[in-house]
């Protein structure tokens, strides 16, 4: 996807502030952090959302690396939230799939 910013980020075309990657996915920091930790776990191909076909494999991968994040900042105990917008209704500004991992506070009962 050319024009998908997080394709592009996915394939360091533009970099970011990185905190997991392996060969299926990658996370980084959320550029406007809702929360001290604030980090995007995307796959690296392109899906938009979760009811795009979204293979076992990446689905896996993501756990997986949701689980490398909240451990490696330190939220595996406290508590930590794991978020996805699919489509118009739920506000997805990026339309490529990502989870939104929160954590390091007080999460409300709104989206972070
Ligand atoms: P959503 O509304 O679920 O599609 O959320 C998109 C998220 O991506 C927002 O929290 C944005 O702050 C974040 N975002 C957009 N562009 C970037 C970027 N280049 N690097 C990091 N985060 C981004």
């Amino acid at each position: 996807m050319d024009d998908c910013i997080f394709c592009k980020i996915a394939s360091h075309v533009i970099e970011s502030d990185y905190v997991y990657e392996d060969d299926r996915v990658c996370a980084f920091r959320d550029l406007s952090p809702l929360a001290p930790t604030h980090v995007l776990v995307i796959p690296k191909h392109h899906y938009e959302t979760m009811v795009d076909g979204v293979a076992s494999e990446d689905l896996v991968a993501m756990t997986h690396a949701v689980e490398e994040v909240v451990k490696s900042e330190g939220i595996a105990e406290t508590g930590f939230r794991v978020v996805t917008n699919g489509g118009a209704d739920a506000g997805q500004a990026v339309h490529h799939l990502h989870w939104h991992v929160l954590g390091g506070r007080r999460l409300t009962d709104d989206f972070a």
